[in-house]
């Protein structure tokens, strides 16, 4: 049994109770790991090395932090087999899709955070020729940053990198149902010899460790993302010590699908938003709106599409994996029975699949494509986070808006159509923080992430990133 172990002030440090958790591998079921379960002890040692090296972190500058970052991206590099095999043992994705998504994209985000903090600048402002304000931009000092399973390494390096880059020390707190690639990150920070105390990993449960980071008062931001619920306790419990928030939470996403698409190109496009990572991505698209003379013909060739994705044990090559965990899967399986109590016709999947051999008790379930709900069924309103869609027509551009429109999330929208005109008109009245044209998922990291409504508050990536991970003071001299 491997067992995992925090990382503090550049150690690894294990618990010196047995309190530990038990982590499975979601394409076998069984247990193969351990990690602590650890408590506000650790985090005070955490927050004792990491309030103690700030300072000198911060004093190396950008180059010098910029030089540690980019260490690190080299690191995870020359280690992408070590670590998407990690990942995909953790999460059951296919190791093709760690290897080709997750594990590149941990290491742009240090090389990227690495650049941009050395252009990042600040304003200054000409105050009718009677004096000069000039912003300056100082790290927070110790910040938290928490984050989900479904894209581990991928969005826990996605809040550090900022973070370090501006100065500031962190403690991360990455998901207790996929600890590996953080177990394994906090090696390589202990390879390149990255200061001690500047990053410290601390596994365990959100609603311990994860609750006492939120609550404590020298943290002085957090850095989450997951599920809304759990974002609005984060943030009421944030809220009396006036921390800054970041919140990146659930989604419902819509797809626009318009007569005038590239038909084939759509079809592709939507089983790839639908299905990626088995529908356990925050932008994947969960309720598709087809516009009526083209229904009946995308229908079918998605059907068809659907029913041809290959689905099994993550290490072969194949399209879907097993879903992260027996309970989650348990929870996709209730929403596709609940589809059928509300009305809702099951057109493929919607299944428990237990692939012969190895993956015997691994959590699969086959794509599932739903039709026949109102906007208002509790599918159609609520987060599934699994390869479950809901299909509907609509008539008219203003039907498709409300429709898309029509839930408390806004995370992310597509949009396909040839028509530019429409596209502009859309994207401007959707209510929502990304919409992606004939695409989904083109990511260039200078753009702002987030969400609206119950999708959270913030935003991340690019300035957006290093301005939430900065303190603005404005110095005013008259000339
Ligand atoms: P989750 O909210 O259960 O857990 C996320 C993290 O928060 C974990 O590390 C967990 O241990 C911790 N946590 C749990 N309770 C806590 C508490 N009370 N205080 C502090 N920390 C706590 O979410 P999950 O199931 O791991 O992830 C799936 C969710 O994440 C989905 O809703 C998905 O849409 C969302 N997500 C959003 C984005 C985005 O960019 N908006 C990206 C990925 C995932």
């Amino acid at each position: 049994m491997e067992t995992f172990a925090n990382y503090i002030n550049g150690q690894l440090v294990s618990k010196k109770t047995d309190s530990y958790l038990e982590n499975a591998n979601p394409a076998t079921g069984e247990v193969y790991s351990l990690l602590p379960d650890s408590s506000s002890h650790e985090l005070e040692e955490a927050i004792r090395a990491a309030e103690k090296i700030q300072p000198s972190w911060e004093a190396i500058g950008v180059a010098g932090r910029g030089d540690y970052l980019n260490r690190l991206a080299d690191k995870i590099e020359s280690n992408l087999d070590l670590l998407a095999a990690a990942e995909s043992e953790d999460t059951g994705k296919p190791i093709a899709l760690a290897k080709t998504l997750d594990i590149p994209r941990a290491a742009s985000n240090f090389r990227f955070f690495a650049q941009a903090v050395s252009q990042f600048a600040s304003e200054s402002h000409n105050m009718d020729n009677q004096a000069i304000n000039y912003t300056l931009r100082d790290p927070l000092g110790v910040v938290g940053c928490i984050s989900p399973w479904n894209l581990p390494l991928y969005l826990l390096t996605w809040k550090i990198a900022p973070a370090l880059a501006a100065g500031n020390c962190v403690i991360a707190k990455p998901s207790e149902l996929a600890p590996k690639t953080a177990y394994l990150l906090s090696q390589l920070c202990i390879d390149i010899d990255l200061p001690k105390g500047v990053l410290n990993i601390l596994h365990g449960r959100g609603s311990q460790i994860g609750r006492a980071i939120t609550q404590h008062s020298k943290i002085k931001a957090i850095s989450f993302t997951g599920g809304t619920k759990t974002g609005s306790e984060i943030a009421a419990s944030a809220a009396p010590q006036f921390k800054k928030l970041s919140l990146e939470l659930g989604g419902k996403n819509p797809a626009l699908i318009f007569a005038d698409c590239n038909f084939e190109k759509t079809v592709e496009g939507i089983i790839r938003a639908s299905f990626t990572n088995q529908g356990q991505v925050c932008m994947c698209s969960s309720r598709l709106y087809v516009e009526q003379p083209i229904y009946q013909c995308f229908k079918e060739a998605l059907i068809e599409k659907a029913k041809t994705l290959s689905i099994g044990d993550p290490l072969t090559d194949v399209n879907l994996g097993a879903l992260i965990s027996k309970s989650h899967q348990e929870k996709v399986l209730n929403y596709i029975q609940l589809a059928k109590q509300e009305g809702g016709t099951i057109l493929c999947g919607g299944q428990r699949l237990a692939p012969v051999g190895r993956c015997e008790g691994g959590f699969f379930i086959t794509p599932t494509i739903i039709e026949g709900l109102d906007i208002s069924a509790r599918v159609n309103q609520e987060e599934i986070f699994g390869p479950v869609v809901t299909i509907q027509p609509f008539t008219s551009e203003a039907e498709a808006l409300a429709l898309a429109n029509g839930t408390e999330y806004g995370l992310a929208a597509t949009i396909w159509t040839e028509n530019l005109t429409r596209l502009h008109r859309l994207a401007k009245q959707l209510t929502c923080g990304i919409v992606w044209a004939n695409s989904w998922m083109l990511r260039d990291l200078r753009t702002p992430l987030g969400g609206m409504k119950n999708s959270g508050i913030g935003r991340e990536g690019g300035w957006e990133a290093l301005r939430f991970f900065t303190e603005p003071k404005n110095i005013c001299i008259p000339y």
